[in-house]
């Protein structure tokens, strides 16, 4: 079997919060020509023509429209930043972003080398550098967190960014408020030979995934598992085991895999969630990942979905 492992799981750069709160550090490191900053514009980084992150030195001007640079960490010793550069304006023959579940379009900046070009995250994913991926993910959710939280919360102030991009700061009230992450739970429910999988009214023809949900406040993991598949698809749940988590920047989600055994198999569609659900013996996955299912279409390589179930097929303990 090939890869199926997922993005954005293997983070390479240290964080080094320590430096964040130190301005004159950081601005240190923004004056070095060794630094690296990714441009995200409306949220899709930077991609180079060999499919690696877009890094340019400080003071590229692609980067001369951008809003304060966020500090990603160290990479090697290396200091990496990212920037909002959603104030530039594409050139006019360029393709314009395309609402809904995936914006295949792809825009090139005339200041970045040939065959650069900003595109969807979730597109590329899979065939960007491992540390990369993971870089462009914590600058794609800080990035989004910034520009949907200007003002504040409690007093409905506008708010700075503090800490190199790590926190916002009301000079008002004095609240500071600090990204957030949603936790989702995504579950590999099985029943013996078979795996439940279901599709989403509004995801493109033929794709079938893993069930998944928000957790809710007061909410544990396995509770919301229970929860979630039964208000799906009401099949029961028993037992519920942690498998591996995967940040999801779209905007902000940890996708938080379990496993869950099924005590009952009727399935009972909620139609606001799910266009459809079945249960698939391993053979008939087999036929999906290899592209042969009449039905389905193979997962989306890099997803955390679909590395859960290549485990099941494989029957590789997690
Ligand atoms: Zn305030």
């Amino acid at each position: 079997m090939d890869d199926w492992s997922f993005a954005f799981g293997a983070r390479q750069t240290d964080r080094a919060a320590e430096c964040r709160a130190d301005a004159g550090g950081i601005a240190q490191m923004l004056a070095r020509e060794q630094t690296r900053v990714l441009p995200l514009w409306n949220g899709k980084p930077l991609i180079s023509a060999t499919s690696t992150a877009g890094w340019l030195r400080p003071g590229d001007p692609v980067l001369s429209e951008g809003g304060a640079p966020v500090f990603l960490g160290l990479r090697d010793g290396v200091a990496m930043f990212a920037q909002d550069i959603s104030g530039w304006q594409p050139p006019a023959d360029a393709p314009l972003p395309a609402p809904g579940f995936f914006d295949a379009t792809e825009q090139h900046h005339p200041d970045a080398p040939e065959g650069w070009r900003f595109a969807e995250l979730r597109g590329v994913m899979a065939a960007l550098p491992a540390a990369d991926a993971a870089d462009a993910a914590a600058a794609r959710s800080l990035l989004a967190w910034h520009r949907s939280h200007g003002f504040c919360a409690s007093c409905g102030q506008p708010t700075a960014v503090g800490c190199a991009g790590w926190q916002r700061d009301c000079g008002a009230c004095g609240t500071t408020h600090f990204p957030r992450t949603d936790p989702v739970v995504i579950m590999r429910i099985v029943a013996g030979n078979r795996i439940l999988l279901g599709r989403s009214p509004a995801w493109p023809a033929r794709m079938y995934s893993l069930l998944a949900g928000f957790v809710e406040p007061g909410e544990t993991i396995e509770d919301a598992v229970r929860r979630e598949v039964a208000e799906e698809a009401g099949v029961a749940i028993g037992e519920v085991r942690y498998l591996a988590s995967q940040p999801w920047p779209f905007p902000s989600s940890l996708m938080i895999g379990c496993e869950g055994q099924a005590t009952s198999l009727a399935i009972t569609l909620d139609p606001v969630e799910l266009e459809d659900a079945l249960w698939l013996s391993r053979e008939d996955l087999a036929l999906v990942f290899a592209g042969h299912h009449p039905d389905i279409a193979p997962p989306r390589r890099g997803a955390i979905a679909a590395s859960l179930m290549a485990d099941w097929l494989a029957d590789r303990p997690a």
